[in-house]
């Protein structure tokens, strides 16, 4: 009755003949495959709930996969990951945070499917991060007065005009890359300065965090 489905892998290429050849072998092999074309939809994927494994692609717009890499294995350490690239002929590039490397006019399918039940079979070579506790971020300011804000999602910081946030407790805005909600904490005397005990940041506990880890 139950479907022999060996697991849950997440491509992500931005060439759409790759993305079709690879799922479409992946799903003949018995995975269930979920697509992104660029770094930042991979992330939009991974809200939605996690893989057993990741293929990636490193030229991508948007996101590059060498940071997308960087962000999984902040975020999602035991996700193992095979890097697929016609950048780097002579193997792993340094400094890519993958477990497996397969250059895209090199590599056969039945190599690939052997990678790729190794590397899900044996115990995670990674643990998981205990979960995140969705605590508002504390924004900074620049010296135009700006919030620059750091994502959790995407790891990467943006900006923001103030006056479109006056006040002082928690505010939400959207990540200019990721489209996550984020919220964050300003203090009182927004004047550059870091809080301190005469201005304390009122911390709120973000009403986001309880839909998730469920
Ligand atoms: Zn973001």
């Amino acid at each position: 009755m139950t479907e022999h489905l060996k697991g849950r892998v997440l491509l992500i290429d931005d060439d759409p003949q790759i993305r079709k050849l690879v799922s479409g072998c992946l799903v003949s092999a018995g995975y269930v495959v979920q697509t992104a074309v660029d770094g930042l939809d991979a992330l939009t994927k991974l809200r939605a709930g996690l893989p057993d494994l990741i293929i990636s692609d490193l030229n991508m717009p948007c996101m590059p996969g060498r940071e997308l890499l960087a962000v999984v294995r902040k975020r999602f350490p035991q996700i193992p990951v095979i890097v697929i690239t016609s950048d780097a002929p002579d193997g792993m590039p340094a400094g890519v945070a993958a477990d497996a490397y397969c250059h895209k006019s090199g590599f056969g399918f039945e190599q690939l499917l052997e990678t790729i039940s190794d590397l899900t079979r044996k115990p995670p070579l990674r643990t998981a991060p205990p979960p995140v506790d969705n605590k508002p971020v504390q924004a900074r300011w620049d010296k135009n007065g700006d919030y620059i804000i750091y994502c959790e999602d995407c790891l990467r910081e943006f900006s923001v005009p103030r006056v479109l946030h006056m006040g002082r407790d928690e505010k939400r805005t959207i990540c200019l890359y990721c489209g996550k909600f984020v919220h964050f904490l300003v203090a009182e005397h927004s004047d550059g300065k870091q809080p301190d005990a005469a201005h304390p940041v009122i911390v709120l506990l973000s009403p986001r965090c309880k839909n998730q880890g469920g």
